[in-house]
């Protein structure tokens, strides 16, 4: 039987900590596991260096490493992979069809784990630029500007992490903030201030990225002194917010205004045997250590719907 025609207990949309938490329980509760992922097993902690906050790693972990070991585990259990990307979902039915650029997935239940993405900034060149100077990885793309100046734009904790992780290679880092104070955690900021490399600029907003066949300059706006300058880089990294990925559930399940999804604390969404998990979802908190959390009882919850459902079917072929 292959894969598109078998029917699995529980399909889950995207393979990164939610993804794969959520298979581990799920297996381990002897259910049948697909887990359908687009790119990289480990989602977005597989593109940053070093994770320190995750309990059980005094040391840190790498997150591509980590992401691996998600991936083992689950397998381990009897979970099944495929490298797919989900492009729509007919959830309405008892057995839920996943339709994918490998075909249709049918299962009893589904958890939908696809995470968010970096927010671009939406200003003039950013598009012709990506890929050319332009990046949202500094984990992947960081080992290409070995002594050069690079820019990173965003305040909170991912630009001040990745920011950290350039001084490997950069000769200088640009921290470009919006606001008079940084959002990053207090850990992140000492950091920063303590590493000669990195220099802030603050109460500052990229008006536009300048470069025919690469990034050349930043154009950069000061608002307190409504001055305008042109500042030289190589390079230049964005982390200025996330976006869901919901965009395949074409609004199937109920949404805030920013497109993340709602879910009751056992991770249900309005619609029966869908469950969601992880930074896609409306929480206060988008870490490693939450996004597992949210898997394992995303997992228990389709355990007991599928129990139900089998149960509800099994009585009425008695009948
Ligand atoms: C640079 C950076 C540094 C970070 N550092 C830390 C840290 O130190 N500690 C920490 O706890 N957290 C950190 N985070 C946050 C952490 O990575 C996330 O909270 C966590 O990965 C969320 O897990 P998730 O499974 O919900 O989503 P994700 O990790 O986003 O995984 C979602 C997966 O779904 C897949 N997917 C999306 N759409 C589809 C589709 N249509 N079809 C199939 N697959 C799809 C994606 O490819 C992805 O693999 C960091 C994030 C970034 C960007």
């Amino acid at each position: 039987m292959t894969r598109q025609e078998k029917i699995y207990d529980l399909l889950i949309i995207g393979g990164g900590p939610a993804g794969f938490s959520s298979a581990i329980y799920a297996s381990r509760s002897q259910m049948s596991v697909l887990v359908i992922e687009s790119m990289l097993s480990g989602g977005q902690i597989a593109t940053t260096e070093k994770m320190e906050n995750y309990p059980g790693f005094p040391d840190g972990v790498n997150g591509m490493e980590f992401g691996q070991l998600l991936e083992k585990q689950a397998r381990t259990f009897g979970s099944e992979m495929v490298l797919a990307t989900v492009t729509g979902v007919s959830l309405q039915e008892r057995i839920k069809q996943v339709h994918t650029t490998e075909g249709t997935f049918r299962g009893r239940s589904v958890v939908i784990a696809t995470g968010t993405r970096s927010r671009p900034l939406g200003v003039p060149g950013e598009e012709e630029l990506k890929g050319k100077g332009v990046s949202y990885c500094a984990t992947c793309d960081g080992f290409f500007y070995q002594e050069r100046t690079v820019m990173v734009v965003g305040g909170g904790d991912s630009a001040l992490e990745e920011a950290l992780v350039l001084t490997k290679f950069a000769s200088k880092v640009y921290v470009v903030h919006r606001r008079e104070e940084l959002r990053a955690i207090a850990i992140l900021q000492e950091r920063a201030h303590a590493n000669s490399k990195i220099e802030l600029i603050l109460n500052t907003e990229v008006a536009k990225f300048n470069g025919d066949e690469r990034l050349e300059s930043v154009t950069l706006h000061n608002k307190v002194q409504n001055k305008t300058w042109d500042l030289p880089v190589d390079g230049l990294f964005l982390y200025v917010g996330l976006i869901p990925n919901t965009e395949f559930l074409a609004k199937a399940i109920e949404q805030n205004e920013h497109g993340y999804l709602l879910a009751t604390e056992e991770m249900e969404t309005s619609i029966a045997g869908v469950f969601v998990a992880g930074d896609l979802r409306v929480k206060s908190l988008r870490q490693v250590v939450t996004a597992v959390a949210d898997g394992a009882i995303a997992a228990f919850s389709a355990a007991h719907y599928v129990d139900e459902l089998n149960e509800s079917e099994r009585r009425q072929n008695d009948e």
